[in-house]
């Protein structure tokens, strides 16, 4: 297995960006036909999380729900001023799989795979990673 790694630039401090026809081309690269695709994220602050795609008021809903869960401005230890930022990636995990079927990424129908910054904008790095099973 090879990784591919790419980098996306955000341009909101909180901000989901859908990555899915870079990993669906990384998937088709690989030459995998039946496997499993595993996107990490090697950040403290942004990670990556499948949901729906299709509407994108699902992700601005995500973004301000989660900014509305855990606020920017309260009592954190952490003195960087981005702790807010570090526990909402906690929330969504630094990785997730989905299924290769036919040589290709398997998401459901609504699915699409999503970088998740939570400290931008920045420049962040992803690498997808395919194996055959
Ligand atoms: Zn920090």
């Amino acid at each position: 297995m090879s990784w591919v790694t790419f980098e996306v630039t955000t341009g909101r401090r909180a901000q989901m960006v859908d990555i899915t026809e870079r990993v669906a081309e990384a998937v088709e690269r690989s030459g995998v036909k039946e496997g499993v695709c595993h996107v990490f994220v090697p950040h403290t602050t942004a990670g990556v999380t499948i949901n729906e795609g299709a509407d994108p008021a699902v992700a601005a809903d995500i973004e301000s729900h989660l900014g509305e869960l855990v606020p920017r401005e309260a009592a954190f230890e952490h003195a960087e001023g981005n702790s807010d930022s570090h526990i909402k990636t906690v929330l969504v995990g630094p990785s997730c799989t989905a299924p290769v079927r036919g040589g290709r990424l398997a998401l459901g129908t609504w699915q699409a795979v999503f970088l998740c910054d939570w400290d931008g904008p920045r420049t962040r790095r992803v690498e997808v990673g395919v194996t055959a099973l």
